[in-house]
């Protein structure tokens, strides 16, 4: 089949009457590299793929899913943590790759795909059973996207690599089944942590990445009762503190009376169990 189809055609003629799935993989999320994968029916995205080849055929096959079913690669940004191995699974699977004019410039022109195609931040793209939506976002990129994707009535939220909740990241990720969203860094580690002064300020800038504050303040605009699943992604190992992050986000939770909202902590070094969006 044609991977591309026109958003405007329904994935489905009648929503009410089926129950696609819709499951959220991360198959690892931090510094080192940035993988997820998001699949329904026989519709399988990646969400870029900051690791090498092997390691994601190997999380992949963990997690069950045989990497030679990909449908396609969403590269969100040029960062080697988001496009290590892109050219070697698109090559290797024959899968196609999508990513703004911007990215494909700057780290995937040179590779010579002939199976590449532009995604526009704000026009939507049907991708199988998945309707995907660029989002531009504040970043230290040349024209950086993360997505809002909706399936059969849901809706998942994959936000990561931004420096701040800009007016149009908090539109996008409202009404959310799911979000996945970066929680960096927590603001005084980075101040005292090893790192030097200049990429401290790029870090903790406006095109840097999302404070643990910042991801705090973000929620009451785009948590509600019916959230399946929070997962906090791309933290620092250097400049984050894993249980000090998980008692702030139980302690904002319960402000909110929503203290029922499952959460998880993305892991750079394994895969997460695999989510219902
Ligand atoms: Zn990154
Ligand atoms: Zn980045």
């Amino acid at each position: 089949m044609s991977v591309v189809q026109d958003a405007a055609a329904p994935a489905t003629t009648d929503h009410t009457a089926t129950d696609l799935d819709f499951r959220l993989t991360v198959l690892g999320s931090g510094s080192s590299g940035n993988c997820s994968l998001i699949s329904s029916q026989d519709t399988h995205l990646l969400i870029d793929a900051g690791f090498s080849g092997k390691e994601i055929c190997a999380r992949l096959t963990a997690r069950g899913f045989d990497p030679s079913h990909l449908t396609a690669i969403l590269v969100t940004h040029e960062h080697s943590d988001h496009v290590r191995s892109v050219h070697t699974l698109s090559r290797k699977f024959g899968v196609p790759i999508f990513s703004t004019q911007g990215t494909f410039s700057v780290a995937l022109r040179e590779k010579k795909f002939s199976d590449w195609y532009e995604m526009v931040p704000g026009r939507s793209i049907q991708l199988g059973t998945m309707c995907v939506h660029p989002i531009s976002l504040p970043h230290d990129a040349v024209d950086p996207v993360g997505f809002r994707i909706e399936c059969d009535n849901r809706v998942l939220g994959h936000i990561t690599d931004f420096g701040y909740a800009s007016g149009l990241v908090m539109e996008s990720l409202k009404g959310c089944d799911t979000l996945l969203i970066e929680a960096n860094h927590d603001l005084d580690m980075l101040k005292e942590g090893p790192y030097p002064w200049s990429l401290k300020q790029r870090i903790a800038g406006r095109l840097g990445h999302l404070s643990n504050a910042s991801m705090l303040d973000m929620l009451p605009d785009i948590l509600h009762d019916d959230v399946k699943h929070l997962v906090l992604a791309h933290l620092s190992d250097s400049n984050n503190d894993r249980r000090l992050l998980t008692l702030q986000l139980k302690r904002a939770l319960r402000r909110l009376g929503l203290e029922k909202i499952p959460f998880t902590l993305a892991e750079q070094n394994e895969p997460l169990r695999t989510l219902d969006i």
